[in-house]
């Protein structure tokens, strides 16, 4: 395939969002603070081997309903002379399914039905979705725009045990299954440079996202966070990080595997200067971008393109 067929391919979250809400959009993230089902006493040490102590989020404290108006407040402030930007709820932190359906709903419909909010994201495990809660989230997508967020990380079972990741391959499929059998959209989280990977690895995991016929994927290279099992693990030199170039090209023959229809959200992770510890090239958003748009022969690659 040549540069300008492989560019044409990569179908970019940016502007879908623009189509689709009709104007500029912005996360506002929600943290139902249910903690996580893979860690200790849900907010504990432990889980998935790079998973840092705040877990995947940035929970910001207070209800969700609070957290929400914050954010509406917080997004209007940004464009105070001009329209103000679509807010896209974002059940984010931790494992924002870690409750009985019952506990779940009353918070989940009043974001559904708040009229500020343009869309819904919820974040979680694929081994955390009991029958009830698929119903939930069902009846929010009957409301509002609605994607799930899935971790997978990896197709490849070696590697999830490796990662401690505490579901496997199948699980994930299984709760694909479930979210297209209910016209559910799933984009799946996807770390590239996995300890014990390599772009074989990676490549394949495109492919079996591809088979699964996915609504679109979140990528981001390995990273270590404070706090973090791997933070460990790197300081007793059992790790080995891949480069910037690797990453980048990496992702790239990642994306010449996907389908054209499916949508890209995320190509380089936001680590945050206080948590990250390694590699020290992620935690230049735009440098990633760069060589990833070189890699594809890109010119245009931007982080307002992306989620
Ligand atoms: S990455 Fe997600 S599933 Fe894994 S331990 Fe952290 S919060 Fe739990």
């Amino acid at each position: 395939m040549d540069a300008a067929r492989l560019a044409q391919r990569v179908n970019l979250l940016g502007p879908w969002l623009r189509r689709v809400m009709g104007g500029p959009t912005l996360k506002i993230s929600l943290d139902p603070g249910l903690g996580c089902p893979h860690r200790p006493g849900g907010v504990g040490p432990g889980g998935c081997i790079y998973c840092p102590p705040g877990g995947s989020g940035h929970g910001r404290g207070g209800s969700v309903a609070q957290q929400l108006s914050q954010g509406l407040a917080r997004l209007q402030s940004r464009s105070p002379r001009g329209p103000t930007p679509r807010a896209l709820a974002y059940f984010q932190a931790y494992t924002a399914t870690n409750a009985p359906a019952q506990v779940l709903e009353p918070m989940f419909l009043q974001v559904a039905r708040h009229p500020a909010v343009a869309g819904i994201i919820v974040a979680t495990r694929p081994d955390c979705l009991p029958p009830p809660t698929w119903d939930l989230l069902a009846e929010m997508a009957r409301r509002r725009p609605l994607w799930l967020e899935l971790g997978l990380q990896s197709a490849h079972d070696a590697t999830l045990e490796r990662i401690n990741r505490g579901h496997d391959v199948a699980n994930f499929d299984r709760a694909v299954g479930q979210a297209h059998k209910r016209g559910l959209r799933v984009v799946a989280h996807v770390i590239l440079g996995l300890p014990g990977e390599d772009k074989g690895h990676t490549n394949a995991t495109a492919r079996h996202l591809a088979r699964q016929g996915i609504w679109g994927v979140k990528l981001h290279n390995l990273m270590v966070l404070a706090g973090a099992p791997l933070a460990k693990k790197q300081r007793a030199g059992g790790l080995s990080l891949w480069s910037r170039e690797d990453y980048a090209t990496a992702a790239a023959a990642f994306l010449a595997r996907l389908p054209r229809r499916m949508l890209v959200h995320r190509l380089a992770a936001d680590p945050g200067p206080d948590r990250l510890l390694a590699p020290d090239w992620a935690a230049d958003k735009d440098a990633v971008l760069g060589a990833i748009a070189q890699a594809l022969e890109i010119d245009n690659l931007r982080q307002g393109d992306l989620a």
